[in-house]
């Protein structure tokens, strides 16, 4: 029987059986205990399957993991700490130094930064691209040595709605898999292995906590790439891993193999994993996302309409509304709305925009976004601050570009709120 969505933020990934818990439990345990040495050896060697220290895997971390995967309609997901570990082993875990990686240059800032800096560190280089740019000129990025494209569902904070299925078309016509950063849309609102994605990430701190409590990440395989069609292109999956024994993933794990990876060989190695303490808290989010999400997005098309009809605002980004540039997209990939966050201009610029922001009551500034609570930010300002005006521009940050993000409070206050903060900068203040 197959669930829908609903259920399954509210139960996937944990049933009790008689006596046991009705609410997930919090396995707060470095360490687990075994009856012999022997027994130990053979989780040691992935021979046996086992909890044996909770930097390689929980059991509260792994029934979480397991709702995401089931909400993304995925056969395995991992936690990280943050989005940013949940992007960098998504990566990491297919590409080492010598390989390339193709990407959409309008990501958020803290993964530009990782592919375009730290990975370059690493031996690992990127090329970023315009996503709507003609399939042709994306394809003229890929090399022999690429093994992986990468793109946001909906790009934080240029809102741009990613053709999924042109990207996992030119993704697997040069035979590596796309990854999919699904951190707005939440699989609530879109669910990109429909659409031919092969990997999603979500930074969980995010609508998944919705909350603002807790910083986390989250890996899930669709299970649908084939690693061992491509030769030794994938070798860390396909040939021998000397650190266990010369075991081979894909032999011994099949649709397992990538996160089983991620999991023994990165975590084991990087150790960036989920306290159970915010995999507990992240769980109670989940359980209310299929609300909440469609209350941001009302929410959001109220004040994006605002926005979009007051003669102060000089141009509006929300792909929700009927004249967005993203709108056929939106229709397409999230038709019952993108998430709660839009990007828009004041007229009178930067420093207006800066005014305006400083006269907010209800809506507050913070460096966050995607949580019950609405807040706006200023990336050239903030975020992004460390990028060139060029740089800003070609990853669709304007200069001027307010983020908003609207939260779960009533429409009506939010509106009011904008309002007396435009006049109130427009008196000077
Ligand atoms: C916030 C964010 C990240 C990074 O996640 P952290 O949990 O802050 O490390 C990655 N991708 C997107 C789209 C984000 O919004």
């Amino acid at each position: 029987m197959k669930n829908n969505i609903g259920t399954l933020c509210v139960q996937a990934g944990y049933t009790p059986k008689k006596g046991e818990s009705r609410q997930m439990p919090i396995v707060q345990s470095t360490t687990f205990k075994y009856e012999t040495s022997a027994q130990m050896g053979k989780l040691f060697d992935l021979e046996d399957e086992g909890y044996f220290y909770t930097r390689l895997q929980n059991p509260t971390n792994d029934k979480v993991a397991a709702k995401i995967a089931a909400l993304e309609g995925g056969v395995a997901a991992m936690l990280t700490s943050s989005g940013q570990a949940a992007n960098f082993y998504a990566i990491f875990n297919i590409c080492e130094a010598g390989d390339h990686v193709v990407a959409a240059q309008s990501i958020y800032g803290g993964t530009f930064n990782l592919l375009g800096t730290t990975l370059k560190k690493l031996g690992i280089e990127v090329t970023f691209i315009d996503q709507n740019d003609s399939e042709a000129n994306i394809e003229a990025a890929f090399k022999p040595n690429t093994k992986a494209m990468f793109g946001e569902t909906i790009s934080n904070p240029g809102v741009q709605v990613l053709d999924i299925e042109k990207f996992a078309r030119i993704a697997h016509k040069h035979e590596v898999p796309l990854i999919v950063d699904n951190t707005f849309a939440t699989p609530v609102n879109c669910r990109p292995f429909e659409f031919g994605a092969d990997i999603v990430t979500h930074s969980t701190t995010k609508y998944m906590d919705g909350h603002g409590a807790t910083v986390g990440g989250a890996i899930v395989d669709s299970g649908n790439f084939d690693w061992e069609k491509y030769g030794s292109k994938f070798h860390g999956l396909t040939e021998p891993d000397e650190s266990y024994h010369g075991l081979v993933y894909t032999k011994k794990f099949g649709k397992l193999a990538y996160i089983t990876k991620a999991t023994s060989q990165l975590m084991r190695d990087l150790g960036s994993i989920q306290a159970p303490q915010n995999a507990f808290y992240l769980n109670l989010g989940l359980q209310t996302l299929h609300l909440r999400m469609p209350r941001h997005c009302e929410n959001a098309r109220k004040i994006a309409q605002f926005l979009h009809d007051d003669p102060r605002v000089a141009w509006i980004n929300y792909p929700d509304l009927a004249d967005d540039s993203q709108h056929a997209l939106q229709q397409k990939y999230l038709p019952n709305g993108t998430c709660g966050v839009m990007a828009f201009g004041l007229k009178g610029g930067r420093e207006f925009s800066i005014r305006f922001m400083d006269n907010l009551k209800l809506i507050s500034i913070v460096t966050h976004v995607a949580d019950c609570h609405s807040c706006v930010l200023h990336p050239a300002s903030h975020t992004h601050r460390q990028m060139t005006d060029e740089q800003l521009i070609e990853a669709g940050v304007a200069p001027d570009l307010i983020r908003l993000s609207v939260g779960i409070e009533d429409a009506e206050d939010l509106i009011n709120d904008i309002k007396q903060a435009i006049e109130a900068a427009e008196a000077g203040k």
